[in-house]
């Protein structure tokens, strides 16, 4: 292995989530406007191309690599992308190969990805509720997410829920979630809206703190605070009525960026170190230039511009996104 990536507050960069696409058969409320206008495909890295950088970084001691959008499983060769870059794992170079899906396409990959090495899934679901699933997705089918999740785990992979808690919109369901999770045998993981991107609508609409609804899911569960920790922005418990674990991802609310360990990568192969600020580098150009020395070079500047923190605030009515570009640019 080359020189690892560190950064210069001394932070190792280790994970590495890659969005492969912008595009996605969802449209959930607080992610995208009804009408998006996705990129042209000249624009986005060939399956190769993706290939290739992940494989930089890997050779520069990334250890875990996420792949995420836009929806991943509907990036057409996306297998073949899992499958070549399940090569890593084999050669122990990664620990992990994971990806985080609405899930609407698990039901035909779920056996294939386990086969590749997929051992933990992150599937993102707002509600149990297939009216109100169908109208935060605008277009997705809750019974089509189920049998996804139901192949998962038939096929052994780990499932983390994610869910976007949204104010008078599923913030009455956390309890039903946290018991169907206990049950199913999932993780949970409760996310606050951050402010990434145009949508159509006001996020001070749909905010709401995860201190409010921790308060609500402690009148009917005993939250333990676990020892399960990660470099990672979620703060765990355990429940001690399903046995089940609960974590917390409250960007609005702490800052979790101390133990930051991660970059990412979009579609356009752009590189940004922080999910919460502009700073970031085209590897693009660089990349289709085929000289391996300008990445690895690239990648050092990149660890320069890693900022301490991100900065969110979601305080007045009207306000401008904190930060221009959707989630489904840069990834969850
Ligand atoms: N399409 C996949 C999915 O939904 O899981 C992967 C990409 S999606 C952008 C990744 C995660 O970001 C999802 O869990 C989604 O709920 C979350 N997300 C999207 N926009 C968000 C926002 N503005 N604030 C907080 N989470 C957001
Ligand atoms: Fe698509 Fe995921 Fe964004 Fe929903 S959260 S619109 S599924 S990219």
């Amino acid at each position: 292995m080359n020189t690892p990536l560190i950064d210069k507050y001394g932070r190792h960069v280790t994970y590495l989530r890659v969005s492969v696409t912008d595009r996605c058969d969802f449209r959930c409320s607080y992610c995208m406007a009804e009408n998006m206008v996705f990129l042209p495909k000249s624009e986005v890295l060939t399956l190769e191309e993706l290939d290739q950088l992940c494989t930089a970084f890997i050779n520069r001691g990334v250890r875990k690599l996420r792949l995420t959008g836009g929806e991943p499983l509907v990036r057409r060769g996306i297998m073949d992308l899992i499958k070549s870059l399940s090569r890593h794992l084999e050669t122990k170079a990664l620990d992990e190969l994971t990806l985080t899906t609405n899930g609407s396409q698990l039901a035909t990959h779920a056996d294939d990805l386990a086969r590749l090495g997929i051992r933990r899934l992150n599937v993102s679901l707002d509600s149990l509720d297939a009216q109100r699933f169908a109208d935060i997705t605008r277009r997705g089918r809750l019974d089509q997410v189920l049998d996804g999740l139901a192949a998962a785990k038939q096929a052994g992979i780990k499932i983390k829920i994610n869910t976007v808690a949204l104010r008078n919109f599923n913030e009455d369901e956390m309890s039903d979630l946290v018991a169907w999770c206990g049950r199913e045998g999932f993780d949970l993981c409760l996310i606050e809206t951050m402010p990434l991107g145009d949508i159509d609508g006001d996020r001070t609409d749909q905010y709401v703190p995860l201190t409010v609804v921790r308060e609500r899911l402690e009148r009917d569960y005993t939250l333990i605070p676990s020892t399960y920790v990660t470099p990672g922005p979620a703060r765990y418990v355990t429940i001690a009525e399903t046995g089940g674990r609960l974590g917390f991802i409250t960007p609005m609310t702490h800052n979790f960026c101390e133990g930051c360990n991660r970059v990412r990568v979009t579609c356009t192969g752009t590189l940004y170190m922080c999910l919460g600020q502009e700073d970031h580098l085209d590897l693009r150009d660089i990349l289709r230039s085929g000289d391996a020395n300008a990445l690895d070079a690239a990648l050092d500047r990149a660890m320069r511009l890693k900022p301490k923190g991100h900065d969110f605030i979601i305080d007045r009515k009207g306000a401008k996104p904190a930060v221009a570009r959707h989630m489904s640019m840069t990834g969850g």
